[in-house]
């Protein structure tokens, strides 16, 4: 009988919270958004203590979901874990759209609510749970709400989410559905953030923004866990990265650095290639122009708009990340974003997002530019089910009762 460990009292490892820009401590325990400098918090573990707990023999014993990682997350104890069944995702293959290369997937779009914004926010809400938080808010492109809305109602939190007037309506009624209060606003994502900060006092909830909270990084490391675990405890050459705010490019290299400290990985990291759309790629910018911060991007758009995010908080995190990994930057076009979505699902079979297929495009684009060898693995990441997105009409018609032109039908 394998364990699950989301439902386990299992020890607990916290041992400080820590200021990601002057390295302050902070007391664990304690419910935080910025740190005192205005910098993202991260969480820190006594990791010569979890070498000894989080092993290969007590992974083994574990049920496959991202929980089975207990030692190197956040909550204390198992009864106020929010969960909705957090299976590790699939290591995918890609076979012709390839191109001769080794190239993988992790299909991020089978978690709950069908995005990976469920890790991050999993952790979040599982942490306000626990520090006695009773409602929540946050600005979102969508997949933030409806996994904020789901794991809030799970344990009983109440939850304010605010999108951009033009956020996919499937979105807006998925986070309604699962009992989130839900509005619209005249503005990118930034200026619906600023509503959620102008509205701490007056509705008392707790800001759930986008690293302004320690856990939603915690969540999202678990990406890098279960890509560790699932390629036999060796990193690939490269991981490219849908880069909006940062949180899981950021999550990923801090689990990196915890999985050497326990003793389950080397030395070797990944290139991080932080990937953005051409129509906002803030982060690219400040990349070549070898910046530590990156200025807000003005008029924002694309269609991936999961990665529609102007101004990051933890942009010298993920700039920072970037060049340690000896990785880089850069942007997309729309169209081949969507011409990748198109090709990955038509060679090989499998229907992603445009987030997504951005990375797939800075794939090809690596791969054309030398960037990515052919013997070398490279990984995409698919954060959101392709479903959740507008799509081509492609269907043709047929009149059922006209004679119909068999030959003309097998030339389609
Ligand atoms: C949020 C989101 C992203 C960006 O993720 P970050 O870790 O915040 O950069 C990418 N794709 C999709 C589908 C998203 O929902």
């Amino acid at each position: 009988m394998l364990i699950d460990a989301a439902r386990a009292d299992l020890p607990h490892f916290v041992t400080h919270l820590e200021c990601s820009k002057t390295g302050e401590p902070i007391e664990a325990g304690t419910l935080q958004n910025l740190s005192p400098a205005g910098a993202p918090i991260l969480v820190r573990y006594d990791l010569d203590a979890v070498r000894g707990a989080l092993t290969k023999e007590a992974l083994a014993g574990r049920l496959p979901n991202f929980w089975r990682y207990r030692e190197l997350l956040p909550v204390r104890e198992a009864a106020h874990i929010a969960s909705l069944g957090e299976e590790m995702t699939p290591l995918l293959p890609l076979g012709p759209s390839a191109d001769g290369g080794k190239l993988l997937v992790k299909d991020e779009g089978r978690l709950p609510t069908g995005s990976f914004k469920a890790r991050g926010l999993a952790l979040a809400i599982s942490m306000a749970k626990e520090l006695g938080v009773t409602r929540v808010a946050l600005p979102t492109n969508g997949n933030a709400g409806a996994a904020t809305a789901a794991y809030a109602s799970r344990v009983g939190i109440e939850s304010y989410v605010f999108c951009p007037d033009d956020t996919p309506e499937i979105n807006l009624r998925e986070i309604a559905l699962q009992g989130g209060n839900v509005w619209t606003v005249n503005g990118l994502i930034d200026q619906c953030g600023a509503i959620v900060g102008a509205g701490e006092g007056a509705m008392g909830w707790f800001n759930l923004s986008t690293l302004k909270e320690p856990y939603r990084i915690e969540g999202k490391k678990t990406m890098g866990f279960e890509l560790a675990e699932q390629m036999g405890w060796e990193l690939p050459d490269a991981i490219f990265y849908p880069t909006g705010g940062g949180t899981g490019l950021i999550g990923m290299w801090k689990a990196f650095d915890e999985l050497e400290a326990i003793g389950l990985i080397g030395p070797k990291r990944p290139r991080m290639i932080a990937v953005q759309a051409a129509g906002c790629a803030p982060i690219v910018k400040a990349f070549e122009a070898g910046e530590e911060h990156a200025p807000r991007w003005e008029d924002a758009h694309t269609v991936a708009a999961g990665i529609r995010v102007p101004a990051a908080i933890g942009d010298f995190l993920i700039l920072r990340a970037v060049r340690e990994s000896g990785g880089y930057a850069v942007a997309v076009e729309d169209e081949a974003i969507l011409a990748a979505r198109e090709r990955i699902g038509r060679e090989d079979g499998l229907l992603i997002c445009p987030e997504g297929a951005a990375t797939a495009a800075a794939y090809y684009q690596a791969r054309e530019e030398g960037k990515i060898g052919k013997g070398e693995t490279a990984v995409l990441f698919n954060c959101g089910n392709g479903l959740k997105y507008p799509m081509p009409d492609l269907a043709m018609t047929l009149d059922r009762n006209a004679e119909i032109d068999w030959a003309e039908m097998a030339r389609a």
